[in-house]
Order: C-alpha cells, then structure tokens, then sequence
C-alpha cells in the first residue's frame, strides 16, 4: 500500500484542519435516512481509512453519539467552532477506523464512492451515478470490495476485539 499520497481537509470556518494519509480503504455514498438529518442533505459521502493515517493538525472537536443506516451507533465528531462534521468513528472498529466527510477535504473530488448504498431512501430526483455499484439497503463488502480492501478492514477489526478483550 502506498503511504505517498496526502491530502488535508477542514471544517467551513477554518478552526479545524486534518491531514489524511494514504489511499482510502473505501469510499461510500449513502442516501440513508440517518444520513440525511445528520447532515441535512441528500446524501454523505464517507471516506473511510486507518485512523492511525489522520492527524488533527489544529481545532478542537466535539462528539456527538448518532445512529448509522446499517444499525451500528457512530460517533460524529465537529468542530467545535462551527459545527461542521468532519468524521465518524464506529463501535465496531474501536477508535481504529475514520469515516471522514469527502466534503471537508481541500479536493473532495479526489475521492470517488466505491459503492452507492441505501439507494431506496434517495431523494426522488437524485440520479445515482453509472459505473459505481448501487444497493437499495448496506452491502456486503467482501463480494463488492477489492481483497486488499477487505484485509485492511479486518485488520482493524481485529485489533479492535484485540483492544476491547
Ligand atoms: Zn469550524
Ligand atoms: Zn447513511
């Protein structure tokens, strides 16, 4: 896996900024109810990778315990200052694991989804993208996802039982 690339990101009043490191383990767009009232918007579009690859470089956030689609709990961190939400950890994945919104970074179009899910809840004129596999509900990554993807996955939630026993 290739550590070069960098990108940096931030929430809308600049108070807090963040550098990723890294390819992503996955990207998703999900139209799920949740995710629409949390961010109140059509969807969100969640960058997910190894906690271990983001560095808060300055802010302070606050964390707020949400629902997820897939029925896990998250935690969404803020800024403290504007209150933007810049990332989600999950119970699942202990600390290990970082859902970072796509819109916070510096080039979100850097990024694109692997998969669209929770498409049955989408907005009616919402038109899903051609060439990204799409699900009504969540997903089984381990048919959708590269292998390499899924190891990095179970990696962290396998030090996650590690950490929790
Ligand atoms: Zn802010
Ligand atoms: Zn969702």
């Amino acid at each position: 896996m290739t550590q070069d690339t960098i990108r940096e990101g931030g929430c809308g009043c600049g108070h807090v900024r963040y550098r990723m490191q890294g390819e992503p383990i996955m990207v998703h767009n999900c139209h799920c109810k949740l995710c629409q009232q949390q961010t109140g918007s059509t969807s969100v579009v969640n960058v997910f990778i190894e906690s271990d690859n983001v560095d808060l470089l300055s802010g302070e956030l606050t964390v707020h315990e949400l629902g997820t689609g897939s029925g896990q709990r998250h935690t969404i961190h803020r800024c403290k200052q504007c209150g933007a939400a810049v990332w989600s950890h999950y119970p699942r994945f202990a600390e290990l694991m970082t859902g970072l919104r796509a819109g916070t970074l510096d080039d979100p179009g850097s990024v694109t989804p692997d998969v669209v899910i929770f498409t049955d809840f989408k907005m009616p004129w919402v038109t899903l993208p051609e060439g990204i596999p799409a699900f009504g509900e969540y997903y089984d990554p381990r048919t959708t996802l590269p292998g390499q993807s899924v190891d990095r996955m179970r990696a962290l939630a396998a030090r996650g039982r590690a950490a929790e026993g």
